[in-house]
């Protein structure tokens, strides 16, 4: 088992990364941003309560899985843009802060990379869900270069949004995602903080590779 947690803020060209990462080091992908998707996806269709007891047994009895070119699959169902709206956007970060959603999602993550060759991306990967990885990377970027990010990814989805909103999203997101009192967005002590500013995606994930290749050698 080796497990590469890539944490970091929303937009920071965390899911190519990893996807690309995880592609040229032969390892599985997981972006547990989908799976916290995927339950605020789901509460939005149950009109339940997020911190009933209803709402968390559904949480826990539901099923995540990962087929081999990383597509989830929620309740046997596969989930894809439906988890990636504006409207999901808006309330993920709001049933993130909940502890014990928090439990339920580390602990299926857990179970899904249980010894596996893996990389990992989330916030508090590095820090809660696999404190004991082998290589853990924090992606840093600019909110403008995030923001230009997320809005060309909306576009190419043909999503109609303004630039300004999709920068309030980013902003509110890092806020409520680096205040939140249970497993907050930082950085692990050990986690390598790489920024992608005015970088490709061809020259972070050559980079990163690199640096991984070597620390992998030491686990
Ligand atoms: O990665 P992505 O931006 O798709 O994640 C959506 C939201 O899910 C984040 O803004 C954050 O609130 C939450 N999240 C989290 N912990 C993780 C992964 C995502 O709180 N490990």
């Amino acid at each position: 088992m080796i497990y590469v947690t890539i944490d970091g803020p929303a937009g920071s060209g965390k899911s190519s990364v990893s996807q690309n990462l995880a592609k040229k080091l032969g390892f599985e992908h997981l972006d547990t941003g989908a799976l916290y998707r995927a339950a605020a996806f789901l509460w939005i269709h149950s009109k339940k309560d997020l911190k009933s007891e209803e709402f968390l047994k559904m949480m826990d009895n539901t099923s995540f899985n990962l087929t081999n070119n990383s597509a989830l699959f929620v309740n046997g169902k596969r989930l894809g843009n439906e988890i990636r709206t504006p409207e999901v956007g808006k309330v993920v970060s709001k049933l993130a802060e909940v502890p014990q959603i928090r439990e339920i999602i580390t602990k299926k993550t857990r179970e899904i990379a249980d010894n596996k060759r893996i990389v990992v991306e989330g916030r508090d990967i590095g820090t809660v869900v696999l404190p004991n990885a082998c290589v853990k990377i924090f992606l840093t970027a600019s909110v403008n270069e995030r923001a230009c990010r997320r809005y060309e990814d909306y576009k190419s989805r043909g999503v109609d949004i303004q630039f300004e909103e999709v920068v309030k999203e980013i902003k509110f997101r890092d806020e409520m995602d680096s205040t939140r009192k249970v497993a907050p967005l930082k950085p692990a002590k050990n986690a390598i903080i790489f920024s992608t500013d005015g970088l490709t995606l061809e020259q972070v994930v050559s980079e990163l590779y690199d640096l991984i290749v070597e620390k992998v050698k030491k686990c």
